[in-house]
């Protein structure tokens, strides 16, 4: 009987990290455990689809391929989906970073005209040709590092013209990267200087004007809301998130990260996809979210670089049922692109096991940006973007830390970084 012909096939590997079952709803409580490992794994793709999964002797029987990558040694898996990102900013904030270090709080920043306002300014300043360029090469960093989905949130302009100023860098940069960019609107994350005495008219500007536009140009696919002491409170992040909804853009929620305000609640009440931080949550806003299976995307390198003492309560989220997932929060005061430092992060801080971290890195990451039927793991007929890691087991991811256990990045079938740290620019 002829062999079925792919395209690539990954072989060999000590690990494959299937993640399967996650499809149709998010993996819970101990089904968090399981990754569907294959020792002696191998993947078949074919059209940037994966085609088979299994044992390499088996697959090797039914399918052949002139291109193979040998895996011996290593863990192959799905790429990281990165949930939660700021992608599109000018300028950083190191001062900042040593002001904290020396004692500032980040309130206490934002409220002298530092912090998100800054980088406001900065950005409001910026080309779009500028921030594309710089854009470009956070997308590259985070490529290497195994990520191959990412949301991405407007927020730095925070002006109706420069809002969609950013969400048309995100669409550039989705069309010329290999990553795939989910865009989110967020112009409710500040209060910008100009309105900083009549908030309310600034949630009139978002709702009778930045939505509109942004959904009648199909700029986001989400839209967000800072709802925080101090920035935007229950009741203005409710009418945000229900003009949003009016329009087609679906909910997510920046939530009790500095204060317990009810966010958890206001996610469930919404029907959010998705809610983030979570650190001051209650447990019947968490069993709430639970209930509606809004996704927890929970985000220990901002916790981390605020010097918090406390993370959000993972161990009691997936005892709850909750759907917990991780992201980066890459942003000017939380710069890391790698979501293998975030799994770290989550197995000592928030005592996540690195299956669990993985899973929350993957499957349920992508349930917090609606591409599970797409990616988030190994299964017939998801998009072939694969990460081979020098790892021998997967417990390596959070166990070895703040180095790039990428060995190479496949997206939608073609090999996209060969070799750490070597991104193929001409790919
Ligand atoms: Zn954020």
């Amino acid at each position: 009987m002829a062999k079925e012909e792919a395209d690539l096939l990954i072989e060999n590997a000590s690990e494959l990290l299937t993640i399967r079952g996650g499809t149709e709803k998010p993996l819970l409580g101990k089904s968090m455990r399981d990754l569907g490992v294959i020792r002696d794994g191998s993947v078949a793709i074919r059209n940037g689809r994966v085609i088979a999964v299994g044992k390499t002797e088996k697959i090797k029987e039914e399918i052949e391929s002139s291109e193979i990558i040998d895996a011996s040694e290593k863990v192959v898996m799905p790429g990281f989906v990165d949930p939660h990102t700021h992608l599109v900013f000018a300028g950083s904030r190191e001062d900042e970073f040593e002001m904290r270090i020396e004692g500032a709080s980040y309130m206490e920043i934002l409220r002298r005209g530092g912090g998100i306002l800054k980088t406001v300014r900065e950005t409001r300043r910026a080309s779009k040709e500028e921030l594309l360029e710089s854009c470009r090469k956070t997308l590259d960093v985070m490529l290497e590092h195994g990520t191959t989905t990412v949301e991405a949130k407007s927020g730095y302009g925070l002006t109706t013209k420069d809002e969609l100023k950013c969400l048309e860098v995100m669409k550039l940069a989705n069309e010329e990267h290999p990553i795939e960019i989910v865009p989110t609107f967020l112009g409710a994350h500040a209060v910008p200087a100009e309105y900083k005495d009549n908030p309310d008219e600034y949630v009139n500007l978002i709702t009778d004007e930045m939505i509109l536009k942004v959904a009648t140009r199909k700029q986001a696919e989400f839209c967000d809301v800072f709802c925080e002491k101090g920035v935007f409170d229950v009741e203005q992040s409710r009418r945000i998130l229900l003009k949003g909804k009016e329009h087609g853009l679906k909910p997510k929620l920046h939530a009790d990260e500095m204060t317990r305000l009810g966010g958890a609640e206001l996610a469930a009440e919404m029907q959010a996809v998705s809610a983030e931080h979570l650190l001051f949550s209650s447990d019947d806003g968490l069993r709430a979210m639970a209930e509606q299976r809004a996704v927890a995307v929970l985000l220990p390198g901002a916790a981390f670089m605020l010097m918090m003492e406390r993370y959000a309560d993972a161990r009691r989220m997936v005892e709850l049922g909750v759907p917990v997932a991780l992201g980066t929060d890459y942003n000017p005061s939380c710069l890391v692109e790698s979501q293998q430092i975030v799994i770290s992060l989550a197995c000592l801080q928030m005592r996540m096991t690195p299956a669990e971290a993985i899973v929350a890195a993957t499957i349920n990451a992508a349930h917090a940006v609606n591409r599970s039927h797409d990616v988030g793991s190994l299964e017939l007929g998801k998009r072939a973007d694969i990460i081979v890691l020098n790892a021998p087991n997967h417990r390596f991811l959070g166990y070895r830390f703040g180095v790039n256990l990428v060995d190479k990045v496949i997206k939608d079938g073609r090999l996209v970084v060969d070799g750490v740290g070597r991104f193929k620019a001409d790919s």
